[in-house]
């Protein structure tokens, strides 16, 4: 790992390797420590359902406030938890948090579903279906409140396994979306035949729609497709209210992005919901 000077002037960790020995076992431990610290922190940012103009849901993103370099984004960490094997424990870590923010805001009334990130390592556990089922049913959450965003990446390697664990998590009641849609290497075929129920199409097909009409011309043939199949097509990166409204038009379900808001802590998010229903 090295250290790389950011805007702030601090420095953070990347996901090379080209220093090793003591620097490497300090990252390490410093990384141990945040886990077992309490030092990573959710960010939330909102869904909004295009049909209604509700809030539908959020997404529950990882950052760490690290005691001396400020707050980390998961790039700047997340290649050293998957490379010191801690993935399993990060991703225990988030669900907690994520599954506990969602029975606060549902005990407020507040009924939101809570996305989260799945890396590919964490998703081999067999265990999985019956822990969320637990930390579901612990927090007396309907399971349809939690979608797990997954990348086209875990479907490449063995399809028979993902299949295998894709339809037990799925058969637990929550909701599997496919993230980054359109930027993965694996072919379309799985659509046909992996239970999946959302599409969630990547923020670099939705930025470019302003300028390029081909990005848009892959957008909307997304969308009818994502629709043909049954499919929910969510859309990230929304940006611009040109393309907030271009997505009602092509009968996108779901916008996320930067316009509505950057992901923000849960009590900042409260805050906008707030000025919204305004
Ligand atoms: P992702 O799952 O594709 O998450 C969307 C990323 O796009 C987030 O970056 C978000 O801040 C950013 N984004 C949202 N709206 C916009 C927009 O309108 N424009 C632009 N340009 N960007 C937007 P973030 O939070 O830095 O997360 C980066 C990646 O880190 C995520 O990409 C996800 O792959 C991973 N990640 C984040 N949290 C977790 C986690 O808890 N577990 C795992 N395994 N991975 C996570
Ligand atoms: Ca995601
Ligand atoms: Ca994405
Ligand atoms: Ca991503």
């Amino acid at each position: 790992y090295t250290a790389k000077a950011t805007h702030s002037g601090h420095h953070v960790y990347r996901g090379t390797d080209d220093t090793h020995g003591e620097d490497r076992l300090h990252l390490l431990e410093e990384l141990r420590l945040a886990l077992v610290d309490d030092q990573l922190v959710m960010h939330y940012q909102p869904k909004i359902d295009l049909k209604t103009g509700d809030v539908c849901g959020v997404e529950a993103l990882v950052r760490w406030n690290h005691p001396t370099r400020g707050l980390l984004q998961p790039d700047d960490f997340l290649g050293l938890v998957e490379e010191s094997g801690l993935m399993h424990a990060m991703t225990e870590i988030v669900l907690r948090k994520a599954l506990d923010q969602a029975a606060t805001w549902t005990g407020q009334g507040r009924t939101l579903t809570m996305a989260v990130n799945m890396s590919p390592s964490s998703l081999i556990d067999t265990v999985l279906p019956e822990r969320i089922s637990a930390m579901l049913a612990s927090r007396g959450l309907s399971p349809a409140l939690l979608v797990l965003e997954i990348t086209e990446d875990f479907l490449l390697s063995d399809r028979e396994r993902a299949r295998s664990i894709l339809t037990r998590l799925q058969a637990t009641g929550i909701r599997i979306s496919i993230d980054d849609f359109g930027t993965g290497y694996s072919s379309l075929a799985y659509l046909r035949d992996l239970p999946i129920d959302e599409l969630k199409l990547d923020k670099s097909f939705i930025i470019p729609m302003k300028d390029d009409p081909r990005a848009t011309a892959l957008v909307v043939s997304t969308i009818d497709m994502a629709h043909s199949l049954g499919l929910r097509m969510v859309a990230e990166g929304v940006e611009d209210t040109t393309a907030y409204s271009e997505l009602i038009g092509f009968g996108c379900d779901v916008a996320q992005g930067f316009l509505m808001s950057h992901p923000v802590p849960a009590a900042e998010l409260e805050d906008w919901f707030a000025t919204r229903a305004l």
